[in-house]
């Protein structure tokens, strides 16, 4: 019986999943295929605007919920901050629906003293932990940065405007990656 992923390393429990179901292997990462790799099912329906999207298990199956007015990038975001629930906390999912809001979840995701200053819960950092690598895997971002490396092309587009493109991700949410890389 294979091991429950440790709440306590999201990133770990992230790569495990791309891994598992070899779609980490090129961005964008197809965030909605995983949701559906790991049993889920997606609906999008427009929310009020301060929400994100929720989890919730019905007769077994989880479904996503997506605030389908956000941008698309938001949307991927939710998606892979779900999936990490799914992953991370299952045992709390089934006692309860599971809701997120905007300005707990992905904005104030990269900033520590902003996080602790609003009191949030560790297993909302655990799961935008676990969703900040799994759409932007390290080894991949790496290859993306070292593809890079010796075009001298002239580009009207900055680095991280592109790689943000690339991956499909917010521009903190690449910041923030390109950061963690660097400090590995
Ligand atoms: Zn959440």
């Amino acid at each position: 019986m294979p091991s429950r992923p440790s709440a306590e390393q999201p990133e770990s429990a992230a790569a495990a999943v791309l891994e598992r179901f070899k779609l980490g292997d090129s961005a964008p990462i197809p965030v909605d295929k995983i949701a559906k790799a790991l049993g889920a099912q997606i609906r999008y329906s427009p929310l009020d605007d301060e929400l994100s999207g929720m989890i919730y298990i019905k007769d077994g199956t989880p479904i996503i919920g997506v605030n389908a007015l956000h941008h698309v990038n938001r949307q991927r975001f939710t998606i892979a901050h779900e999936c990490g629930h799914l992953e991370l906390h299952r045992d709390l999912l089934s006692a309860e629906i599971h809701v997120d809001k905007e300005y707990e979840v992905p904005v104030l995701v990269f900033n520590r003293d902003h996080e602790s200053a609003l009191g949030t819960k560790p297993i909302e950092i655990q799961a935008n932990r676990f969703a900040a690598a799994l759409l932007v895997p390290h080894a991949l971002l790496q290859k993306a940065l070292d593809g890079k490396s010796g075009s001298a092309d002239i580009d009207d587009e900055s680095p991280l405007d592109e790689l943000a493109r690339k991956f499909r991700v917010s521009k903190s949410m690449m910041e923030y990656r390109l950061k963690s890389l660097s400090a590995k």
